[in-house]
C-alpha cells in the first residue's frame, strides 16, 4: 500500500503528503471497525461500543467474544510470549483510552496462563487526581499504584526501575508506523514546578535520573535500529534544564536527535542553538496564555515575555515549535483572551505546529479544593457512580467558560494566519511521534544529506 510505504520509510513527511497518507490509513481503519459493530476505530483512538469510563461494562464487552484486538493477540503477542516465556507481564495503560484494550489483554493474558502485574500513569492519575482507580481495580485486580521508580512484582533491587530499562527485544520485528524509530524514555519523574494549583500531578515526588542511567539505557539499543537514525522523545511531564543540559554531549556522541516537552523558561533562549547543534528537533512549549495575571493567578510560573523569547529562539535555531494553549481558565476575561491574540500575532510564524485545549478542573487538585476562593461553582458529576471520572463540572459567575473558550478559537484564534498555517500543519493523527519529520523550510531535519539547518 504506497500510503503506508511513504509512512514506514520517509524519514522526512512532506506535510501534504503526510496529510493524505494517514488520511488513507485512517479510512482503512474505519473500514475495518464495520467487521465490528458498534466499535469506531481510527488512527488515534478506538471506542468500545460501551462507555470506556465504566469499567465493568467493558469487561462484559471483552468476555463476550470477538473484538478488534483479538487476531492480534493470537497472531503476533502469543509467538513472542512463548519465545520469551516470561515469568511476570506488565501491563502499562497511560490513557483512559487504553483501558479497553488493556483489559482485553489481561484477560487474554489470564486464559494463556500468565501471570500479571497492571501499573501506569492511568492508575495514578485516576487515585491521584480522579476518581475511579477502585472500579478499575474490582476488574483489574492486578492493578499496582506507583510513581515509576519502581513497579509490583518486579524486582530492581535497591535500584531505580528506569536504571534497569533496556530496549525492547522485540520491537525491531514490528511495523512501528514511523520513518525514524521514536524511542520514548524519561529523564524525571514528577515535575520541578509542581506548583501550578491545578496539577493533575501534584503529589508525585521529583526524581531525576541522569547521564549514567541513559547512557546505559543507550547502550541497549541494538545497533540496527541506530543504523535507523533513531528520535529520542523526553516523555518527562516537564523536562529539567539541568538534567537535559546535562545529557546533551551524550546525545552528540551517539548522534541521536530528540524532542520533548518543556516549560518555555529562560535556560531555552540561553541554550537554543546548543540545543540545535546536539540534535533538538523539537520543542513541545506550554505557554498556555498570554495573559501573565491570569498565568499568575494559577500559580504557573510562567511569563508570556519569556515563553515568546522561548518560542522565537528555538525558531530562530532551527527547532520546531509545538505550543500548547490553554483557554477557558476560570475568570479568563476578554482582556486576556486578547492578550493571547497578541502573544500569538508576535510569535507569528515561529510558532510550527499548535493545540488549543479547554481547560478541565480535576476532580481533586488544589484548586479543586479551593474552589470557592477563585470564584467556581462545582457542580455534582453527571456521570453514574460506577463512573470513572477525571474532571469535577463548574461553573464560573453561573456560565460555562469552557463555552466561551470554544468559541474564542474559532472567532478570534484560529483566524490569524500564522495560526492559520499552524493549524493546518499540525498533523491530526500520529500525534507528536511524526512532528518532528514533518519537513518545515528553516527547521532542522536530523538527515545529514539534507541541507536545511
Ligand atoms: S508544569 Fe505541569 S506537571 Fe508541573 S506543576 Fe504545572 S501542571 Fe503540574
Amino acid at each position: 500500500m504506497p500510503a503506508m510505504d511513504y509512512l514506514l520509510n520517509s524519514p522526512l513527511y512532506e506535510p501534504q503528503q503526510h496529510r493524505t497518507a494517514s488520511g488513507i490509513l485512517n479510512s482503512s481503519m474505519k473500514l475495518f471497525s464495520k467487521k465490528f459493530p458498534g466499535w469506531k476505530i481510527s488512527l488515534m483512538d478506538l471506542v468500545p461500543p460501551e462507555s470506556v469510563h465504566r469499567p465493568s461494562e467493558i469487561v462484559n464487552i471483552c468476555r463476550e467474544g470477538k473484538t478488534p484486538f483479538s487476531e492480534f493477540w493470537e497472531e503476533y503477542l502469543l509467538p513472542v510470549l512463548q519465545r520469551y516465556d516470561p515469568e511476570n507481564v506488565l501491563v502499562s495503560l497511560s490513557y483512559l483510552s487504553q483501558l479497553t484494550a488493556g483489559i482485553d489483554l489481561v484477560l487474554f493474558l489470564r486464559r494463556a496462563g500468565y501471570r500479571v502485574t497492571v501499573g501506569g500513569s492511568l492508575l495514578n492519575s485516576l487515585s491521584r487526581t480522579g476518581m475511579g482507580y477502585e472500579l478499575v481495580r474490582s476488574v483489574l485486580p492486578e492493578s499496582s499504584l506507583g510513581d515509576g521508580s519502581s513497579f509490583q512484582g518486579f524486582n530492581s533491587g535497591n535500584d531505580p526501575f528506569l536504571s534497569r530499562l533496556s530496549w525492547p527485544d522485540m520491537l525491531e520485528e514490528w511495523n512501528y508506523i514511523s520513518g525514524r524509530p521514536v524511542i520514548p524514555y524519561t529523564l524525571s519523574t514528577g515535575c520541578y514546578w509542581n506548583r501550578c494549583l491545578f496539577c493533575p500531578d501534584s503529589s508525585r515526588k521529583l526524581a531525576v535520573y541522569g547521564h549514567e542511567t541513559f547512557e546505559r539505557f543507550i547502550s541497549t539499543i541494538p545497533s540496527t535500529v541506530m543504523d535507523k537514525n533513531p528520535i529520542i522523545h523526553f516523555v518527562d511531564s516537564a523536562i529539567p534544564g539541568r538534567a537535559l543540559e546535562g545529557v546533551l554531549p551524550l546525545l552528540r556522541q551517539y548522534r541521536l536527535d530528540f524532542y520533548t516537552f518543556a516549560r518555555p523558561e529562560g535556560w531555552i533562549s540561553r541554550l537554543a542553538d546548543r540545543l540545535n547543534e546536539s540534535g533538538c528537533l523539537m520543542l513541545q512549549l506550554g505557554a498556555e496564555s498570554g495573559s501573565r495575571s491570569l498565568l499568575d493567578r494559577f500559580l504557573k510560573g510562567i511569563d508570556p515575555d519569556t515563553s515568546l523569547e522561548a518560542i522565537t529562539n528555538c525558531a530562530r535555531a532551527g527547532i520546531r515549535t509545538y505550543v500548547y494553549m490553554l483557554m477557558g481558565l476560570p475568570g479568563e476575561t476578554d482582556n486576556d483572551i486578547q492578550a493571547s491574540v497578541r502573544f500569538l500575532e508576535k510569535a507569528g510564524d515561529s510558532v510550527d505546529f499548535i493545540n488549543f485545549s479547554v481547560f478541565n478542573l480535576p476532580v481533586n487538585c488544589e484548586l479543586t479544593d479551593r474552589a470557592s476562593e477563585f470564584g467556581i461553582d462545582l457542580l455534582d458529576h453527571d456521570s453514574p457512580d460506577d463512573s470513572i471520572r477525571l474532571y469535577r463540572p463548574f461553573i464560573y459567575n453561573g456560565l460555562n467558560p469552557r463555552i466561551k473558550a470554544r468559541r474564542a478559537v474559532s472567532e478570534y484564534y484560529s483566524r490569524i494566519p500564522s495560526v492559520a498555517e499552524a493549524l493546518k500543519r499540525t498533523p491530526r493523527w500520529f500525534r507528536t511521534s511524526h512532528f518532528p519529520l514533518i519537513e518545515i523550510p528553516g527547521r532542522k531535519s536530523g538527515i545529514s544529506s539534507d541541507t536545511s539547518k
